[in-house]
């Protein structure tokens, strides 16, 4: 098999206009310019669901995808300014993480070992107490996003304080997220009192009204951090301004007792009645969920967000995949943040989220790997509100494409692409990424060009962090 990946050109792609349909059949005798052929030896396109594609090229231009036909038909009909042959390689939707606090990836491996409660009250609050700065936030979004583009992250849901630094970080490296304006009940660094953390949510939002790659989440950080005036507030935005709300959700057994005694309401009973729980919401965790909870986010059409990584370690327990499958509830994939999984790694996610699934159900035919590869494309898309843009290979959606090699010897045989992505392959097998259209990665290779001067600031946090009491 050959190892190179022969570029033709290295064209520069731009994120800009509209390629329509209609294009395709008015000049469909003529030849059409556009940007970009990719010939993978397989295609997984997610949607339709369940299928693997040979002999087939993606056509992107303007950083959308034109369409997925034969290679002999893509050559026939457009005349590329650069096509990309992958042997030996699948080509698939970009990768999205429902679940992030991309800043603390500056707190990987700080504090581990603990159970939530402690680890949160006894090391991380305190360091971010004497850490979070606009600065602290800028070097750990940078940290996350050339972790996770590096692994085909291409999209991520975040919440975290100082979210214009982590839009900076996503513009300097060409990602797309979901940024959540974080509100919580007491005072950082960031904002001193409610209002403050919502209208600087809202100025954000206005800055970056209409950008291709930025949207915006209501992020009231769990029900137990969040009063009751506030989060009817978020309810009240969210439907104003057609926001999604993204919200810890159910992950200890401990919360949801104190919870109960405060306020004589399950916290999703409490989330309901304030107006929250609608098809824009997006519960993160559920670990513990009653029938009672789950029939109650199918009948509201609401989502949810599975970090299985990041509730094995911190001992929260197991989500029941097999209930929210039961009561047909969407849900996307999550690695939280770096402190708590360590790796902001989708694959693992993938694995764990599958294997999991069928070892506390005792039923090895749930999350296969195509449901486990849509749960970590369309469905998390689904739940940001994204799924008309982002998450399968469809004509008119953006050109987030990931490349995997599944030459290597560790990878041999192969009787199904898909089965190799879920059960045998890892974040180092990616070999190109796009996001609309525009390549970050190449050949493993990152294009972000200020890579070593990150890593000096992170060595500075590294000391810092190790100074803290
Ligand atoms: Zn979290």
């Amino acid at each position: 098999v050959a190892l190179a990946c022969p570029f033709r050109q290295n064209a520069q792609m731009s994120c800009q206009g509209l390629l329509t349909q209609s294009i395709i059949f008015t000049n469909a005798m003529s030849t059409i310019s556009v940007d970009l052929l990719i010939i993978p030896e397989w295609i997984i396109p997610i949607e339709p669901a369940g299928i693997v594609l040979t002999d087939h090229a993606v056509v992107v231009r303007n950083g959308l995808i034109v369409e997925l036909c034969k290679v002999s038909l893509a050559r026939s009909r457009y005349l590329a300014k650069n096509e990309i042959v992958l042997p030996g390689e699948v080509l698939m939707p970009g990768l999205v993480n429902t679940h992030c606090h991309a800043a603390m990836t500056l707190l990987r491996g700080y504090a581990d070992d603990m159970p939530l409660m402690s680890w949160l009250q006894e090391r991380i609050w305190p360091a971010e107490a004497a850490l979070a700065s606009a600065a602290f936030v800028h070097d750990g979004s940078l940290l996350a996003c050339l972790e996770m583009l590096r692994g085909g992250t291409t999209c991520f849901n975040d919440m975290y304080f100082f979210p214009e630094q982590t839009a900076a970080a996503v513009q300097a490296t060409g990602m797309r997220a979901a940024l959540g304006l974080v509100i919580i009940d007491f005072p950082t660094a960031y904002a001193s009192t409610p209002d403050e953390y919502f209208a600087k949510g809202l100025a954000l939002l206005e800055q970056y009204r209409g950008d291709d790659r930025l949207t915006f989440c209501l992020a009231p950080h769990a029900p137990y951090t969040v009063c009751d005036d506030s989060l009817r507030k978020v309810a009240a935005l969210s439907d104003r301004l057609n926001l999604p709300i993204h919200i810890h959700l159910n992950e200890t057994l401990g919360e949801i007792e104190a919870h109960r005694a405060q306020h004589q309401l399950t916290p999703l009973e409490r989330l309901d009645r304030l107006g929250l729980v609608n098809a824009k919401f997006l519960g993160v965790h559920a670990v513990h969920m009653t029938q009672a909870d789950l029939a109650l986010i199918t009948q509201r059409n609401a989502h949810l967000a599975h970090c299985p990584t990041s509730n094995l370690k911190l001992a929260s327990g197991i989500a029941s995949l097999q209930g929210w499958t039961q009561y047909g509830i969407n849900f996307g994939l999550g690695t939280d943040g770096a402190a708590s999984n360590n790796r902001l790694d989708m694959w693992q996610e993938m694995r764990h989220a599958s294997l999991l699934a069928k070892g506390i159900s005792g039923d090895a035919t749930l999350m296969d790997c195509h449901r486990t590869l849509r749960a970590a494309t369309i469905d998390g898309a689904r739940a940001l509100g994204l799924d008309h843009r982002i998450g399968s290979l469809c004509a008119g959606k953006a050109a987030d494409l990931v490349s995997v090699s599944l030459r290597d010897i560790d990878l041999q045989p192969l009787f199904d692409p898909a089965s190799h992505l879920i059960y045998s392959a890892s974040r180092e097998d990616v070999t190109q990424v796009w996001v609309s259209g525009q390549q970050i990665i190449r050949n493993r290779k990152s294009s972000y060009q200020d890579e070593a001067a990150l890593l000096q600031r992170v060595a500075i946090w590294q000391e810092k962090a190790r100074a803290l009491p």
